[in-house]
């Protein structure tokens, strides 16, 4: 039930009184365990790769933690890519899945040697024409229908997505590739957001595999890579059990060794793209109660915003509260726990039971580590927080200052 933080209140204090809130802070030791789970999980797999999902937290301090750990990046933009240059990563250390791509993108991402991973048929032309097939390429599967998981329980609706090839695509796609040159495959499929199953990657993975199988025996291509993509989930709810990364490793495991294996297909490298997983749980939105007010519902004002954290906003998602210095207080009190946005839905939290909070408390919002910042914006001029990052030495590093009003006017003609 009960979740926990990776900071006390007491260290909490000290920072804010270097660094005012509101501010997201994230957690060295914690990411670096969350990868070497990652990693051993799949170690079966000799060439197992995770490329980060960059979008979901793209700082170079975190970034440069993950490539210690092993760890390539994802990118679906221009400057993602640019950034992943920047911390230095080369070549296959870098996937590019997009989508709706403009030309710049795919010639930088081609410049940099990424693997490009491509979201459709019509794609391939416009690649060659733009600068030629790759040696390695990927595509992007959609099965369409509704996808289900072992116990038959429908995870999404694939036909609803915007992404990816159909199957037949799939076999003309490879095909057209293979004549334009290409000697290396991949197959990449993202199929459900944020599953709390273990049996989500285990699922996919066999129907990728099934599908590479199909693919060798149909038009005799080899795939290389399987890229399982992101949506391995975190437990958001204090009620919801986490998942179990060993057990998924295992999962895929098994399927790997029922359909790949007795093909011929031992020596394909999976690679992962996970975002939430990998730093969700280890990042937290840190935020000062400022105001109060009693009406027909009693409401905390604290001095973060929907434009720190848009999740709840957006999605009406669950992001856990805990009160610093009060965790073992009595959740005796009901409260909307709001920002300063001119938008109704801009509420971290809805009637959350909750120990009292006074002014000046530190609201510490739980599993902001991935989707949190990087969904940032400047709605009603709110400007964009600070970056800390604890270290496993307990000292704090600044790894992006707050935005400051120059910010704000930097674009602005005036
Ligand atoms: C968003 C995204 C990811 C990461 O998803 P998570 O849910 O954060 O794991 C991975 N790959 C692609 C192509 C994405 O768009």
């Amino acid at each position: 039930m009960a979740k926990t933080t990776f900071v006390t209140k007491e260290r909490l204090e000290e920072i804010a009184a270097e660094y005012p809130t509101p501010f997201h802070l994230y957690d060295e030791r914690g990411i670096r365990e969350t990868a070497r789970a990652l990693n051993k999980a799949f170690s079966w797999n000799a060439g197992f790769r995770e490329y980060f999902a960059v979008k979901a937290t793209p700082n170079p301090y975190i970034m440069k933690i993950l490539t210690e750990e092993g760890c390539g990046f994802d990118c679906s933009s221009y400057t993602e890519l640019l950034l992943s240059d920047r911390v230095g990563a080369k070549g296959g250390d870098i996937m590019f899945s997009s989508n709706e791509t403009p030309d710049a993108d795919f010639l930088l991402a081609a410049k940099l040697g990424a693997f490009i991973n491509l979201d459709d048929f019509t794609h391939i032309e416009i690649l060659d024409k733009l600068c030629g097939i790759p040696e390695t390429i990927f595509c992007r599967y959609n099965p369409g229908g509704e996808f289900k998981g072992e116990s038959g329980f429908v995870m999404d609706r694939p036909k609803d997505a915007k992404y990816g090839f159909t199957k037949e695509q799939l076999f003309e796609g490879y095909k057209l590739l293979r004549d334009k040159g290409a000697k290396k495959f991949g197959i990449h499929a993202f199929l459900a957001s944020n599953t709390v199953t273990n049996g989500y990657y285990p699922a996919l993975a066999k129907t990728l595999f099934e599908t590479v199988v199909e693919i060798k025996d149909k038009i005799g291509v080899g795939m290389s890579y399987v890229n399982l993509s992101g949506g391995v989930g975190i437990a958001y709810g204090p009620d919801e059990t986490p998942n179990d990364i060993a057990e998924i490793g295992r999962g895929v495991e098994k399927a790997f060794d029922e359909v790949m294996v007795p093909n011929g297909l031992g020596g394909v490298s999976i690679f992962t793209e996970l975002g939430r997983f990998m730093l969700a749980p280890n990042g937290c939105l840190v935020t000062r109660a400022i105001r109060e007010k009693h009406i027909y519902k009693e409401y905390v004002g604290v001095d973060a915003c929907a434009a720190n954290l848009m999740r709840p906003a957006m999605y009406k998602a669950y992001h856990h509260i805990t009160v610093a210095g009060k965790e073992n207080a009595p959740r005796d009190c009901k409260y909307d726990v709001v920002g300063g946005l001119c938008e109704n839905n801009d509420k971290f939290a809805i009637d959350r039971m909750l120990p009292k909070i006074d002014a000046g408390d530190l609201l510490i919002i739980h599993d902001t580590g991935a989707h949190g910042f990087s969904m940032g914006y400047n709605y009603n001029g709110k400007l964009r927080s600070a970056e800390l990052l604890l270290r496993e030495d307990n000292s704090v590093k600044l790894i992006r200052r707050a935005e400051t009003p120059e910010d704000y006017f930097a674009t602005l003609e005036i």
